[in-house]
C-alpha cells in the first residue's frame, strides 16, 4: 500500500482569536488538516473544522419550498443581487473573520447598494472605539508588553478562555527582554466580579459588583489624587483594598490593562473605557502605563481599520443617503433589527443568530437573509441563500490585523473543498451583478 504523502506548513497564523498567534505548525493529507501543533484548542478545532463534514457547504444552495436545493454559482449570485438590489435598506454584517481585502469588497458593495454597514465590534468593543474616538488612547504593541510589562492587569476579560495563548506569548508566563524570569518578573492583578481561571492564576483578585466597574475607576482615580473617600467600600471593593491598588499601579515600573467586554458591555460602556483611558494616562504622571482592547474575532481589528479607512467610520455606517454617516445606536445592527427597521440582510462571516437579542433575530428572519458562510448555523440554516467561502487563513491567504492594528499576512495550508470561492471573490462577483442590474 502507498502511504498518503504528509505535507507540513511552518508559520501559519492561528485565524481564531486577536492574538493572531503566527508560529503554528499544520499538517495536511489529502488536502485535509492531519494534525496542527502550537495553536491553543479552540485555534486547532478551527482548523479542523475546516475539512469536509456534513456541517460544511461547498455549493450554493437556494431556498426551495422550505429545504435547500444545490444551484449553480450564477444562479445563486443572480438571486442574492436580485434581493438586495430591491431592498430599500439592506444590511451588511458581520466582516470580522475574514480577510481584510473581502472587507473593502463589503465596504464597495454597501455603497453601492446604499445600504447599512456593520462589523461585530458593534456588539463587543464599539464602546472602546467611541470612548479612543473621545480621549485617544495611551497603547503599544503586543511586543512592548512583553519585553517591559512587570504589572499586568486583566480587567473584564479572561483570556485562559478566550485568548488562551496571549498568557503564553505576550503577557504571563513568557520571557521578555527586561522581564527575564517570565511570571515570577510580573505582578498579574484581576479585576471581574466572577473567579474566573484567570483571576485564579493571578496575583491579586479585585472582585468588583457586576457593572460598577465605572464607580470603581473612577475611586481609584480619586485615591490617586490623594482625595479621602469618606467611603468603607466601592464596588463591592474595600478602601484598604482599593489603597492597596493603588500604590501596586503607581509603583510598577511599566503597566498594562488589557480590557475585555467585561467592561465594553455592563453598565456605562463607553464612559467604563473612558474612565479606564484617562486613569492609564494619569498613571502616566508616576510611571509608565499604557493600555489596550482584548479583541475577539481575529481581524474585527482590520474590519474596524478597512471600514475606517474607506469611510472615516469604525462600525455602524449608513449609506442611505449616498454619503457615510455613523450613528451607533441608531445605525448599528441589534438597533435596526430590534425596530425591524432594514428589509434584508447579507451576513458575511458572522452568526449573528447565535448571539443578538432574540427579538432581532426574528426580525431579521422575517425577512431576505443571504449568508457567505461555511457551516451550518444558527444564521445559515435560516438563510433565503447561502454562497459557501473558502476559509480566510486556512484555504485562502489575505491580511488581518493583530488586536494590536500589527497587519499580519495570513498563509493558505491548503485547497477549499467542492466549489468554495474566497469571501473577496464572491464579494466582487454580487458588486458584478448589483451594477448590472443597476444598470451601471
Ligand atoms: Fe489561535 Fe487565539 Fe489560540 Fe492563538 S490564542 S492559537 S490566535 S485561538
Amino acid at each position: 500500500m502507498v502511504e498518503k504523502k504528509i505535507k507540513t506548513v511552518y508559520d501559519v497564523v492561528c485565524p481564531f482569536c486577536g492574538t493572531l498567534c503566527d508560529d503554528l505548525e499544520v499538517d495536511v493529507k489529502e488536502n485535509a488538516v492531519f494534525e496542527v501543533r502550537n495553536a491553543c484548542q479552540i485555534g486547532t478545532k478551527k482548523f479542523f473544522s475546516s475539512n469536509p463534514s456534513e456541517h460544511r457547504f461547498e455549493k450554493p444552495l437556494i431556498r426551495d419550498n422550505g429545504s435547500f436545493k444545490e444551484v449553480s454559482w450564477d444562479e445563486a449570485i443572480d438571486k442574492a443581487a436580485d434581493i438586495l438590489v430591491k431592498a430599500k435598506r439592506p444590511l451588511l454584517y458581520g466582516f470580522s473573520s475574514t480577510e481584510c481585502e473581502a472587507q473593502s469588497k463589503g465596504v464597495e458593495l454597501a455603497e453601492l447598494l446604499g445600504g447599512i454597514l456593520d462589523n461585530t465590534a458593534s456588539v463587543c468593543h464599539g464602546p472602546s472605539l467611541l470612548a479612543i474616538q473621545n480621549v485617544g488612547a495611551p497603547e503599544a504593541t503586543l511586543g512592548e508588553f512583553k519585553n517591559r510589562a512587570d504589572l499586568v492587569i486583566f480587567w473584564g476579560s479572561n483570556p485562559v478562555h478566550a485568548h488562551p495563548r496571549h498568557l503564553s506569548r505576550y503577557s504571563e508566563f513568557v520571557r521578555g527582554y527586561f522581564r527575564k524570569d517570565g511570571r515570577n518578573d510580573r505582578y498579574i492583578v484581576v479585576v471581574d466580579p466572577r473567579n474566573t481561571h484567570t483571576a485564579q492564576i493571578a496575583d491579586l483578585h479585585i472582585q468588583v459588583n457586576p457593572s460598577e466597574d465605572y464607580e470603581l475607576i473612577n475611586a481609584v482615580r480619586a485615591v490617586l489624587r490623594g482625595v479621602d473617600l469618606d467611603e468603607k467600600e466601592v464596588s463591592g471593593v474595600s478602601m484598604e483594598k482599593i489603597k492597596e491598588f493603588v500604590e501596586i499601579l503607581k509603583s510598577c515600573k511599566f503597566g498594562v490593562i488589557f480590557f475585555g467586554m467585561g467592561l465594553t458591555q455592563t453598565l456605562a460602556h463607553h464612559l467604563n473605557i473612558d474612565a479606564a483611558i484617562c486613569l492609564t494616562r494619569e498613571l502616566n504622571d508616576y510611571t509608565k502605563f499604557l493600555l489596550l482592547p482584548m479583541r475577539g474575532h481575529y481581524n474585527v481589528t482590520g474590519a474596524n481599520v478597512v471600514f475606517t479607512w474607506n469611510t472615516g467610520y469604525a462600525y455602524s455606517i449608513d449609506f442611505s443617503r449616498g454619503y457615510p454617516r455613523y450613528n451607533p445606536g441608531e445605525f448599528s445592527s441589534v438597533d435596526l433589527l430590534m425596530r425591524n427597521a432594514v428589509d434584508a440582510a447579507l451576513i458575511v462571516a458572522s452568526d449573528p443568530a447565535s448571539n443578538f437579542p432574540a427579538a432581532s433575530v426574528r426580525n431579521m428572519f422575517k425577512h431576505p437573509l443571504i449568508a457567505i458562510e461555511p457551516h451550518q448555523t444558527p444564521t445559515s440554516v435560516n438563510a433565503d441563500i447561502v454562497l459557501p467561502p473558502a476559509y480566510a487563513g486556512i484555504e485562502v491567504e489575505g491580511t488581518a490585523y493583530r488586536m494590536d492594528q500589527i497587519p499580519i499576512r495570513l498563509r493558505k495550508v491548503k485547497d477549499a473543498p467542492g466549489e468554495c470561492l474566497s469571501d473577496k471573490e464572491i464579494l466582487e462577483k454580487l458588486i458584478e451583478k448589483v451594477k448590472e442590474k443597476k444598470g451601471e
